[in-house]
């Protein structure tokens, strides 16, 4: 199908938010879509960033030096059409948990994304988000997470927030292992944060994964 564009906000040097007409698709928070330059026959997989209820569809996208579709979709000019297949993927919240669990998102970079779909698509959900990013600048959005319910761990620059790596920090914390537990970005950190939440005797009907890549 195709989408127009309607806004690419920039939200630092390497990544962008791709917001597009939603043309009344449904879609789950969590899940992802397909998209490609129009008859490129090339695309990627972005999770859906807005909520259930917004009435456009956005992504967040960080910009992979010499990638092909990521440089390519930020520069797609205002009510251009893209190519859009989906929603895919299972990385979504049972509705009978939604208002009885708290949850713990896990994410670096872009992998925040599904989680700020979760968060608007549910306002009252209870959830911590531990976020792993490079640099203080790759703060996506900040102002729509309560500042009480995410924790930064900066691993490249000294900040406000943890300084060091996710991993280190989640090592070093207690869990409640009847939270559950979302973990989304690089193959790496997913394994590692699983290993550590498995080492605090987390269950794992209670960790969720996505990889990006
Ligand atoms: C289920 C799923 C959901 C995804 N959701 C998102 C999302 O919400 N936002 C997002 O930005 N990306 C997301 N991705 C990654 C995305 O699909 C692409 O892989 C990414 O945009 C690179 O595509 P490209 O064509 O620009 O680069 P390519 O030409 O395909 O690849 C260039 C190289 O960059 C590597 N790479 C891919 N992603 C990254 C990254 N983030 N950082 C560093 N290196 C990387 C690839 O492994 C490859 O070696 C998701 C991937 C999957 C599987």
């Amino acid at each position: 199908m195709l989408h127009k564009v309607l806004e690419i906000r920039n939200l630092s040097t390497t990544a962008y938010a791709l917001r597009l007409e939603r043309k009344g698709l449904s879609f789950k928070a969590g899940q992802c879509f397909n998209l490609g330059l129009k008859s490129s026959g090339v695309n990627r997989e972005y999770s859906i960033y807005s909520g259930e209820n917004d009435d456009y569809l956005e992504f967040l996208i960080k910009e992979v030096k010499e990638g092909i579709v990521s440089p390519s979709l930020r520069k797609v000019p205002l009510g251009e059409e893209i190519n859009l297949h989906g929603p895919y993927g299972s990385f979504v919240i049972d509705p009978i948990k939604v208002e009885q669990v708290q949850f713990c998102f896990i994410c670096t970079g872009t992998g925040i994304a599904p989680f700020h779909s979760f968060i608007r698509s549910h306002p009252n959900l209870d959830y911590q988000i531990i976020n792993g990013i490079r640099f203080l600048n790759e703060r996506y959005d900040y102002d729509e997470y309560h500042p009480f319910k995410i924790t930064t761990c900066i691993s490249r620059e000294k900040s406000t927030g943890f300084h060091g790596r996710l991993t280190d920090y989640l090592s070093k914390i207690p869990v409640d292992t009847k939270s559950v537990f979302y973990i989304c970005g690089n193959q790496k950190m997913i394994q590692d944060a699983y290993e550590i939440l498995r080492g605090k005797k987390v269950s794992g009907n209670h960790i969720f994964t996505e990889a990006f890549f």
